[in-house]
């Protein structure tokens, strides 16, 4: 059935409200007007949301930001992205940061748990629904991963 898209993403942070109140991290959400309620696999995209969320509080020190955003795009796409103002991923990680395994090098990663398997997982999933992700990054700036969904299949509106 559809999906509330201001509700999945309040269901999100409130998800990681505990982690985000330890690092005091605050997350702001952004809803275009006249999204509303979209058709798609809701387990599925909240694991891709959780992926991307959990990076960013990984990757984010004290105090920081994590704003998640949905606007509808060219090509009736929904876009959603997850930003942060975390410590960010050097330019030459950037082309195999969604290989299964990657992490960017293991001292900084060493501490913070997981296996490198979120961004690929979260692509396979997105791939999987006809959209696709990118991720744009600024060392020492922050992080922004962005996913489309189509909302239009075999010439049918799904919303
Ligand atoms: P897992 O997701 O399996 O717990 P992981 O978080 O290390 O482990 P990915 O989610 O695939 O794996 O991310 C791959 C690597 O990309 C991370 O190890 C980290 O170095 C970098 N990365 C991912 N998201 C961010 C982010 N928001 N800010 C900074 N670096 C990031
Ligand atoms: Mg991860």
């Amino acid at each position: 059935e559809p999906t509330d898209v201001l509700e999945m993403l309040e269901d999100v942070t409130d998800r990681f409200s505990f982690q985000m109140q330890q690092k005091n991290i605050r997350s702001i959400i952004k809803v275009d007007k006249g999204i509303g309620s979209v058709s798609f696999d809701r387990d599925q995209i909240d694991q891709v949301l959780d992926n991307l969320v959990s990076n960013s509080l990984k990757y984010t020190p004290e105090g920081g930001v994590v704003t998640l955003e949905a606007k509808v795009t060219e090509g009736a796409n929904l876009t959603i992205s997850v930003r942060d103002t975390g410590i960010g991923i050097p330019k030459k990680d950037l082309d195999r940061i969604f290989e299964r395994f990657y992490r960017v090098d293991k001292a900084r990663s060493r501490n913070m748990g997981g296996t490198g398997l979120g961004l690929s997982i979260a692509r396979e999933i997105v791939s999987a629904h006809g959209g696709v992700i990118a991720l744009q990054s600024e060392l020492g700036q922050g992080t922004k991963v962005s996913f489309t969904l189509p909302l239009v299949e075999d010439g049918g509106v799904l919303s």
